[in-house]
C-alpha cells in the first residue's frame, strides 16, 4: 500500500505515531500526481516546492494533529494568497490574490499543505468541467468520460489518489454531482455554515463551499475545520459548530428516512433508481424507518434556478471589465470599447450565455415575469422540504439522473442543465446535502444523496457513516492503467 492510497484519518494516525514523516506523505502524493495527472488533468496549478518546504517545517516541529502535514487541493475559485486563482477563465488567467479566502486560511492555520489548485468549469458554470478555459478534466474511472462539474478537478483528484481531500463549491450541485460521477464523498453544507469570504462569487444566494473526501470520517474532520461564523461574511451564521466526528456512531436505529417520489421518476436512469432503492433497504436493515414522501414542486426547481443563478451571476460578473482584474484588451480606442472587447475575449460561451440570460431576467418589464416569479417558486420549494422535515430526519434519493457521460456527448446547454435536476432544489432551499458512493452501473460509480435539515450536517454524516460502514463501495478504486 502506498501512502497516497490512504485516507486523511489513516495518514493522520501514521503521522501521530511518527511512523511516517510529512515529507514522505507529500512526496508520495506528488509522485502520484506526476504519474497520472497528464491523463486526469485535475490540476491547473501545482505548489510542489512550497508544499515540500511546509512538510519539512512540520517534520521539524513534530506536532501532528488533524490535517497537519497532509496535502490537499482547492478548487481554483478559492482565493489563495500568492497563488494564482483563475476560476478557469481567461479573464482571471493571471490573477494572484493578495489574501487567502477564510477557508484557505483555516486549513493553512491547521498546518495542512496546499498541493495545488484544481480545474473547474469557468466561474463554476457547468456540469462537466468541459467549460474550463484551459482543458477538460477526465473521469478516473473512464478517461473518455467527464468527471462532472463544476468542481470536476476536485472530485477527480480525490478519486485518483492525487490528494486525500479537496474543497469545492456548490451552487446547484457542483460538489455532489462530480462526487457522484467520481465515486467519492461530497458534502455541500447548509447555506451560511461555511464562510464564502474570498471565494469568487457566482450566485451569492446559492453558493456554498464544501468538502470532497474518500470516506465520511475524513469529511467530518475537514468540516470541523472549515465550518463556523466569519465576521467577514455577513451570510455566514453565528451558531455553534458541533464536533462532526461525534456523529459517527454507526447507529441509525429509529432514524426517519424519507424518499421523495419525484426523485425516482422517469428521467432518472432505471438502474440508478434500482441501486438507490437497494440502498434504502440497507437503511431499513440498519434499523431506520423508511417511507415515501412527496416534494410536489420539484419539477419547477430547475427552471427557477436557471433564472435566479444567471441573474445573480450577471451582477457578480460585472466587475470583470479589464480595469480591476486580470485580462485587458489593449487594442481598444476608448474605455467603453475596452470594457466590451475585454469581456468578449475574456469570457467563454457559457458565461456569456448566463450573463445575457440574467441581464434579461432582471431588466425592467421582465423582472416581475421572470425573476420575481422564480423567487416565489423558490419559496414553494423550501416549503415542500419543511413539510417533510416535520416528520423525517433525512431525505434520500439519487444524486444524478445518469452516471458519468462521455466528453462532448452533452453539447446542448439545456441537456447539460438537466444534470442538476436532483441537486438544485437543495441549494434553492439552502439545505445541506451529501453524496456518497452506493454502487456501480456498468462499471461507473453511482451516488446517493442524503439531504438534511438546516445546520444538521451531523445527522447527514451519521446516516452516511452507518451506510458506508456496512457497505464497501467506497473502498473500490479506479484503475488508471499506470500502476
Ligand atoms: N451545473 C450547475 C450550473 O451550471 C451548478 C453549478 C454549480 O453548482 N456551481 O449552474
Amino acid at each position: 500500500m502506498e501512502l497516497y492510497e490512504l485516507t486523511l484519518h489513516e495518514l493522520k494516525d501514521l503521522l501521530k505515531k511518527k511512523e511516517v514523516s510529512s515529507k514522505e506523505v507529500v512526496k508520495s502524493f506528488f509522485s502520484r500526481i506526476k504519474k497520472i495527472d497528464n491523463k486526469v488533468k485535475a490540476f491547473v496549478t501545482l505548489c510542489e516546492e512550497e508544499a515540500l518546504e511546509k512538510a519539512c517545517e512540520c517534520d521539524q516541529q513534530q506536532e501532528y494533529d488533524g490535517i497537519a502535514g497532509i496535502p490537499y487541493g482547492l478548487k481554483d475559485i478559492i482565493c489563495t494568497r500568492g497563488v494564482k486563482t483563475t476560476c478557469c477563465s481567461k479573464i482571471l488567467e493571471n490573477f494572484i490574490p493578495p489574501y487567502d479566502a477564510t477557508v484557505a486560511r483555516k486549513l493553512k492555520e491547521k498546518k495542512g499543505i496546499l498541493a495545488g489548485k484544481l480545474n473547474m468549469d469557468e466561474f463554476a458554470m457547468g456540469s462537466s468541467t468541459e467549460n474550463s478555459a484551459f482543458f477538460p478534466t477526465r473521469n478516473p474511472w473512464d478517461l473518455e468520460r467527464v468527471p462532472g462539474g463544476s468542481s470536476g478537478g476536485s472530485a477527480a483528484a480525490v478519486a485518483a489518489g492525487e490528494v486525500p481531500f479537496a474543497l469545492g463549491t456548490d451552487t446547484g450541485g457542483s460538489i455532489r454531482q462530480p462526487a457522484s460521477f467520481c465515486g467519492v464523498v461530497g458534502l455541500k453544507p447548509t447555506y451560511g455554515r461555511v464562510s464564502r469570504w474570498g471565494v469568487v462569487a457566482f450566485a451569492s444566494s446559492l453558493d456554498q463551499v464544501g468538502v470532497f473526501s474518500r470516506d465520511v470520517r475524513d469529511c467530518a474532520l475537514v468540516m470541523n475545520i472549515v465550518s463556523g461564523h466569519d465576521p467577514m461574511d455577513s451570510t455566514s451564521v453565528d451558531i455553534e459548530v458541533p464536533d462532526y466526528e461525534s456523529f459517527l456512531t454507526g447507529n441509525i436505529k429509529g432514524l426517519k428516512v424519507a424518499y421523495p417520489r419525484e426523485y425516482f421518476q422517469q428521467g432518472v436512469d432505471e438502474k440508478i433508481r434500482e441501486t438507490v432503492k437497494k440502498a434504502l433497504h440497507k437503511f431499513e436493515d440498519l434499523g431506520a424507518v423508511v417511507e415515501e414522501v412527496t416534494l410536489p414542486h420539484s419539477e419547477y426547481a430547475l427552471p427557477a434556478y436557471y433564472l435566479i443563478a444567471p441573474a445573480e451571476a450577471s451582477a457578480n460578473l460585472a466587475r470583470y471589465d479589464g480595469v480591476r482584474y486580470g485580462f485587458r484588451d489593449f487594442e481598444a480606442d476608448n474605455v467603453v470599447q475596452m470594457f466590451s472587447k475585454t469581456r468578449a475575449a475574456g469570457f467563454g460561451d457559457e458565461v456569456k450565455r448566463r450573463i445575457m440570460l440574467g441581464t434579461y431576467a432582471l431588466s425592467s418589464g421582465y423582472y416581475d415575469a421572470y425573476y420575481l416569479k422564480a423567487l416565489k417558486v423558490r419559496r414553494l420549494i423550501s416549503r415542500d422540504f419543511n413539510e417533510v422535515f416535520k416528520d423525517f430526519d433525512v431525505i434520500v434519493g439519487p444524486t444524478t439522473p445518469t452516471t458519468a457521460f462521455k466528453l462532448g456527448e452533452q453539447s446542448d446547454p439545456l441537456q447539460l442543465y438537466m444534470n442538476d435536476i436532483l441537486t438544485v432544489p437543495i441549494n434553492m432551499a439552502g439545505l445541506p446535502g451529501i453524496s456518497i458512493p452506493c454502487g456501480f452501473v456498468e462499471g461507473l460509480p453511482v451516488g446517493m444523496q442524503i439531504i438534511g435539515r438546516p445546520f444538521d450536517e451531523g445527522t447527514l454524516l451519521q446516516a452516511a457513516y452507518s451506510y458506508e460502514q456496512n457497505t464497501d463501495y467506497h473502498t473500490v478504486k479506479p484503475v488508471l492503467g499506470v500502476e
